[in-house]
């Protein structure tokens, strides 16, 4: 009998925690050399990078052609321009929700406010270097997000190694492909045969390579437990809870909720088709990596058409993270909290609104979300040097927050699925 994938990742992450964390608190102990751990850490590293490397030398060309085929297939403009609409309108919507959902169990729970003498110590020193970074970034962060959209280049933009000018792809391919429907035609068909053809080949390509998955999962998870110790767990830890708290409210009450309402689906079948996807993005905490499971997932396993996830799947995965949101807001919230400096209700709306801004301009890579921070930090004046303060725990809350961004994504995928198979019922 064949083990599903899903439980082969579940076994693989399961394997790796139970190697690498026993080693770390052993070494902690003293019962073993301290080097052991970190060599067996880096192991594991290299073993997840090189599946990491296999999926991002897929998303590009799986991007490219997923896109440029769904759209050419999706028919009319108006058509494209109403789901366009909804799909951003709904990323909008359920980032603030998680932000929100942040905020108020950040006041609930007040993780700075009994911070050790240790912790404030450590952010006394980082604070004393650091220059605030002013108020002029907000306006600064919006238009990046317009230039990241338009690509000086395509080409470049396809060819970035660090598959960070996702944005730009997406733009490209989306008005490429429109403009396929616009010519129509001999050369319409044609060019959308093309973009198919590619597209099927990509997708077998996708599943050949998802099936290293758990080497990689077992890598990366290795290298998480045996590397980070325990230790910075109980600085941190109020802050670490405040966080895991929240996500989990948005994972396991809101998306589901929205899934049962909008798109009348039962939330445990849907996890389960999506397990792989959640599970690969929580061990290489990228969604942009995970995107190629997330995809297959969505269409094989939920049986959503390619239409709609060509859409929303890589639009989803570069702008809406939910986790990214929250987590952001959390983090400034606890920083400013620590620092002795009460941010008032005003103050709050900031955080919330940069931090929105931040998660649509955060790259799907891992600890992206924690280098967009520095914008929400200065937005309120605080200095950026005390990001140094919270990275010590970044890994395991960016595993964390990158599965609800997939997750999220996913659920969009299946609300715009619905809303779309209404509108054609009714048309
Ligand atoms: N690692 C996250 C992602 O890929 C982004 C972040 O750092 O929050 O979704």
């Amino acid at each position: 009998m064949k083990l599903k994938l899903h439980h082969q990742i579940l076994i693989a992450m399961i394997l790796g925690a139970g190697i690498g964390l026993p080693l770390n608190i052993l070494a902690g102990m003293g019962k073993v050399p301290e080097s052991w751990p970190q060599t067996i850490a880096m192991y594991g590293k290299g073993a997840g990078d090189v599946f990491l490397r296999l999926l991002s030398m897929i998303v590009a060309p799986l991007i490219l052609a997923s896109l440029v085929s769904g759209i050419a297939n999706a028919g009319s403009l108006s058509g494209l321009r109403r789901m366009g609409a909804r799909t951003l309108a709904y990323y909008v919507s359920t980032s603030m929700i998680a932000i929100i959902t942040g905020i108020i169990t950040f006041n609930i729970i007040q993780p700075g406010a009994n911070a050790s003498e240790a912790l404030q110590k450590l952010n006394a020193a980082a604070a004393t270097t650091g220059v605030a970074a002013g108020n002029q970034s907000l306006a600064t962060t919006m238009w990046n997000q317009v230039f990241n959209l338009i690509p000086s280049n395509p080409f470049a933009a396809l060819a970035d190694p660090s598959n960070k000018s996702v944005l730009g792809v997406i733009f490209f391919a989306l008005l490429f492909g429109a403009f396929i429907t616009v010519v129509g035609g001999d050369t319409g068909a044609r060019l959308t045969k093309l973009f198919d053809d590619a597209f099927a080949v990509m997708m077998r390509m996708t599943m050949f390579i998802i099936k290293t998955a758990p080497v990689g999962v077992f890598g990366f998870m290795l290298f998480a437990t045996a590397g980070a110790g325990l230790s910075v767990f109980k600085a941190l830890g109020w802050y670490m809870l405040t966080v895991a708290i929240a996500l989990s409210v948005h994972a396991f009450v809101t998306l589901p909720l929205l899934l049962v309402v909008l798109a009348r689906r039962s939330p445990w079948a849907y996890f389960k088709s999506m397990m792989p996807a959640v599970l690969t993005a929580f061990s290489t905490a990228s969604s942009n990596a995970t995107l190629p499971l997330t995809i297959t997932c969505v269409e094989k396993r939920a049986g959503i058409s390619n239409r709609i996830s060509a859409f929303v799947l890589p639009l989803g995965a570069t702008i809406n993270m939910d986790g990214t949101a929250l987590y952001e807001a959390v983090a400034v919230l606890f920083i400013a909290q620590v620092s002795g400096l009460e941010l008032g209700l005003g103050q709050q709306a900031i955080v919330a609104i940069t931090a929105l801004l931040a998660s649509i301009g955060a790259a799907g890579i891992p600890h992206a979300g924690t280098v967009m921070m520095v914008v929400v930090l200065g937005a309120v004046g605080l200095p950026i040097e005390s990001v140094g303060l919270i990275l010590a725990v970044d890994r395991v809350l960016d595993m964390y927050r990158t599965s609800i961004n997939v997750w999220s994504d996913s659920t969009a995928c299946a609300v715009i699925d619905k809303m779309e198979s209404r509108r054609s019922d009714t048309a």
